[in-house]
């Protein structure tokens, strides 16, 4: 069987490489090649270097101030020339990106199986969060075979009318990824981190911020940052450390709030491995990553998520993520309760983690090894 595994952005990359690992583990069962559309460039290249992969097809897309057209048009375009090279039998798509929705649409038109990774994520609400929501939606209705993380989220698809047989609950391939790579960075030393370690104090507690969303972009970062700084004054023993991620209009918002403040340290963002070190050194996240949210209770870290809606429920129920939404007085008011309330703290940092065992990609691999 032939596979042809693509990805573009970041958190893409480490949740599809345990699975390209585990299929290439099956060479007598397998031939699987690996096409990145590189929608994130120096991000997701970072990953790449980590775990040692090689793509087979590069797309390079990526243009400076591309809009959603025109990547949309470029990744079904260049796709074409992958297919028809390859011809694989199944392609396997992830999540919810513009890479995602277009490599499935150009799947789909060169006749093989489209096989969607982290299938079934909903929130229902077509414009939140925008584009993720329709892309993933695009994705589940052309999918032949549906990968979901969860229970909920096989439920969310058997509410669209899919063929139950063709859902397989199967946990987030982001713990496979997670797991090993906690391990590895125990002994691992980089550039990046030992930087870490002369900047900051981790005698403090430490409060690691990610925030990328499109949903959050204007006003919502502007009251994320107005936040941040509040907490930075009002606590000064407690360290900020803000990965910021490399859109501008991330970027701009956050440099002009919070650059010059003692504790709060703004850096490029971290490699994936430097990330996990952080991870699992910090007190609490402060992130509205949708991965963050999957990783952080497997570290029991307690997650505030700057969000006003999330697909990821379980995690919320099982008290370990709340959700805080993007204004500036709720976002200090729980970071408060978290820093001073040590039962709190206690309750919310529990190893409990509803979105994986580490096993995600051998059930895939067995799955598509059976058709
Ligand atoms: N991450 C990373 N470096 C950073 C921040 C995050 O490697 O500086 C990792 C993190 O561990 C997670 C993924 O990137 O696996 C999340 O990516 P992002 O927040 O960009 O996207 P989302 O998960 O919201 O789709």
């Amino acid at each position: 069987k032939k596979n042809l595994i693509v990805f573009g952005t970041r958190p893409e990359a480490i949740k599809m490489i345990p699975l390209v690992k585990k299929f290439k583990e099956y060479p007598e069962l397998f031939s699987t090649k690996v096409c990145v559309t590189a929608q994130h460039r120096e991000m997701l290249d970072q990953v790449l270097d980590f775990f040692d992969i090689l793509p087979d097809y590069d797309l390079d897309i990526m243009r400076h101030d591309q809009d959603l057209y025109l990547l949309t048009s470029t990744i079904i375009e260049k796709m074409k020339y992958v297919l028809h090279d390859f011809k694989p039998d199944y392609v396997f798509i992830h999540g919810d990106t513009t890479t995602t929705m277009a490599a499935a649409i150009s799947a789909f038109y060169s006749g093989a199986k489209v096989c969607h990774v982290e299938a079934g994520l909903r929130t229902n609400n077509k414009l939140s969060p925008f584009p993720e929501e329709m892309n993933r939606q695009i994705a589940g209705r052309i999918a032949d075979y549906h990968f979901a993380p969860t229970i909920q989220s096989k439920n969310n698809l058997l509410k669209e009318n899919i063929v139950p047989e063709t859902i397989l609950v199967t946990g987030n391939t982001v713990i496979d990824a997670l797991l090993e790579s906690s391990i590895r960075v125990e002994n691992y030393s980089s550039i990046e981190i030992e930087n870490l370690k002369q900047k900051i104090n981790f005698d403090h507690k430490i409060i690691l911020v990610t925030g990328h969303r499109r949903e959050n972009h204007g006003q919502g970062f502007i009251n994320i940052c107005n936040a941040l700084k509040e907490i930075a004054f009002k606590y000064p023993e407690v360290q900020i450390v803000y990965p910021v991620h490399l859109n501008p209009k991330v970027k701009n918002i956050v440099y002009e709030t919070l650059s010059g403040i003692d504790n709060v340290y703004l850096i490029s963002p971290l490699s994936y491995p430097a990330f996990v070190w952080l991870m699992k050194k910090c007190y609490i996240l402060l992130t509205d990553s949708g991965g963050v949210q999957e990783e952080a209770p497997s570290l029991g870290k307690p997650v505030l998520v700057m969000r006003n809606t999330t697909e990821r429920h379980e995690s919320v129920e099982a008290g370990t993520v709340t959700l805080v939404g993007n204004s500036r007085e709720k976002i200090v008011y729980e970071t408060k309760r978290l820093i001073e309330d040590e039962d709190l703290y206690k309750k919310t940092s529990k190893k409990n983690n509803p979105y994986g065992d580490g096993k995600a990609s051998q059930r895939i691999v067995d799955f598509i090894a059976q058709l």
